[in-house]
């Protein structure tokens, strides 16, 4: 075991007094930052590694421990031996969402309507947020096995930001062409039935009747329903109006997205509902 410390990070022993170490107290602040932004305890350990300012002397490796152990320091709120590199709120807010973190990553509100249409890009079956390890959020295929490691907030973010690109361009809203109904079997027979009858000399006018108002209704029953892609132009219209708020975009997600394709950390496309797709290649 490499010998440890003898004063906590962030601090040096000058003429027999502990005094604040400023690359070090620099990097605790950093640290505290970096971890209240989103940061996982690896991703900061990484990070310092990089940089200039190692926990052992004879490494410059980090690791999470480290990271861990200095989020939980108290000392540096300041005590009559150490004075204070962290403010009590900074502090604070760190423990609360250690806790959070690690017990257990509630779903953001945010990304409810998200999580809905969430697919697996490299299959396209539903993938799951999944929170069990460790509190950092991951996103697992159960089809595939696809894991996707990528924060919340870089979800929110990416689709927030396609379904702006799409409330700026509403003409990618244009519905498909609405395919040709097949007729279907029933309605098939009903028409053969008819056929015969009108050959018929004795048939019943009657049973005609009812063949052909049931001819009718067979064929009504498998037109497609418009109402989505009525409201689809509603929406579109109004998007052209200019003035695109928060409520916009969440009535966008609803109405016209089919499903958001989750495939990597900055990888997150929409498939509209007419098939049209939102994703990177747009992006400038
Ligand atoms: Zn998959």
């Amino acid at each position: 075991m490499a010998w440890q410390r003898k004063t906590p990070f962030g601090y040096m022993v000058r003429d027999g007094e502990t005094v604040p170490c400023p690359a070090e107290a620099d990097a605790v602040q950093d640290i505290f930052t970096r971890y209240l932004a989103g940061a996982t305890y690896n991703e900061i350990a990484e990070r310092m590694s990089r940089g200039n300012t190692p926990y052992h002397q004879h490494t410059s490796q980090w690791n999470k421990h480290m990271i861990k152990r200095i989020l939980e320091n108290g000392k540096y709120l300041g005590t009559d031996i150490y004075s204070r590199i962290i403010s009590d709120d900074e502090f604070l807010a760190v423990q609360l969402q250690k806790k959070d973190r690690t017990d257990f990553a509630p779903c953001p509100a945010g990304l409810k309507p998200i999580r809905e249409k969430a697919v697996c890009a490299v299959c396209g079956g539903g993938i799951k947020r999944d929170t069990k390890s460790h509190g950092q959020s991951r996103w697992v295929c159960p089809d595939c096995g696809a894991i996707v490691r990528i924060s919340d907030e870089t979800v929110q973010r990416l689709v927030s930001q396609q379904l702006r690109q799409l409330a700026d361009t509403p003409d990618l809203l244009m519905p498909p062409p609405t395919p040709e109904a097949a007729p279907s079997a029933d309605a098939l027979r009903i028409q053969n039935e008819l056929n015969l009858c009108f050959n018929r000399q004795d048939i019943n006018p009657d049973y005609m009747k009812t063949l052909i108002f049931a001819a009718a209704a067979e064929q009504y029953a498998v037109l497609p329903d418009l109402t989505p892609v009525h409201d689809m132009e509603v929406l579109r219209e109004r998007l052209k109006t200019g003035c695109v708020n928060d409520s916009d975009l969440q009535e966008l997600l609803a109405k016209a997205v089919k499903a958001i394709r989750i495939g990597g950390q900055d990888y997150i496309e929409l498939e509209l509902t007419n098939g049209t797709m939102i994703g990177k290649e747009q992006r400038v």
